[in-house]
């Protein structure tokens, strides 16, 4: 039996000028993601991987190729709906966390839960305090970016990210601002998503404690996928 991809990257072109020079950063990349799968794109730097990220999740529209998602073509939506796709569909977590420093860790969850159909405020509070206990800051709601750790705050960022409960993660170097601790907290967080919620998890990351626990891991040279490896099979080469 084989499950059909949530995400599916067709001959991915995009490429970016600056003055008069024109690079081509994706350079005809096709890929299937599997649902409830937490895979890892790895590469070196400018390889491309946060490029790619962007058009998988339609932040940014491919020069050419398409992108299937939940069975919807992206560059088929109106602004309209692929505003909604990704209101919907998608979470987001970034290196950087991007959290509202004025705002405690229980109002920053809470904001998504701002767009789309209006939900009961006591209802909102309820599915927001659940995601932090998730990530396992049910004793942090009060508390703003200031009084939280690193680890603590991009544990907010995913809690905000799954406050509705998306299909698809997009996580863009989750642990790269984080010490080996608070990187394996965030880890392991991404790997039970994937695995007890059947999130479909895509991440970018250097970090090999991450490879470990993913399913697959695509890795990226020159905008090009060069290898995609079951995760099992990649650590037993090594
Ligand atoms: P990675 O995430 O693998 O480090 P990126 O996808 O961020 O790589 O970038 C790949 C290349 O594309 C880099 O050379 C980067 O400078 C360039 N690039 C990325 N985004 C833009 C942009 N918005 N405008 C111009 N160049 C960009
Ligand atoms: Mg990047």
């Amino acid at each position: 039996m084989s499950a059909t991809p949530t995400l599916i990257g067709e001959q991915l072109v995009k490429s970016f000028s600056s003055g008069k020079t024109r690079q081509t950063v994706l350079n005809g990349i096709s890929l299937s993601i599997l649902p409830g799968e937490l895979t890892l794109i790895i590469g070196p730097s400018g390889s491309g991987k946060s490029t790619l990220l962007s058009v998988l999740s339609g932040l940014l529209l491919p020069d050419s190729g398409t992108v299937h998602a939940m069975g919807m073509e992206l560059s088929r939506l109106s602004a309209e709906a692929l505003d909604r796709f990704r209101l919907e569909y998608c979470g987001f977590v970034f290196q950087g966390f991007n959290l509202f420093t004025s705002l405690t860790a229980l109002e920053n969850v809470l904001l998504p839960l701002n767009y789309g159909p209006k939900i009961d405020k006591a209802v909102a509070v309820r599915r927001a305090t659940a995601a932090l206990e998730l990530v396992g800051l049910g004793n942090r709601i009060k508390l703003r970016p200031m009084e939280l750790s690193g680890g603590e705050k991009q544990r907010v960022a995913i809690a905000r990210a799954l406050v509705k409960e998306p299909k698809l993660l997009f996580a863009d170097e989750p642990t790269s601002a984080l010490d080996s601790h608070n990187g394996q907290i965030v880890i392991d967080i991404l790997h039970h998503i994937a695995q007890e919620h059947g999130t479909t998890v895509l991440g970018v990351s250097h970090d090999n404690r991450l490879i470990k626990h993913a399913d697959r891991v695509i890795t990226l040279e020159d905008g090009a996928v060069v290898k995609d490896q079951r995760a099992r099979n990649m650590l037993e080469a090594a």
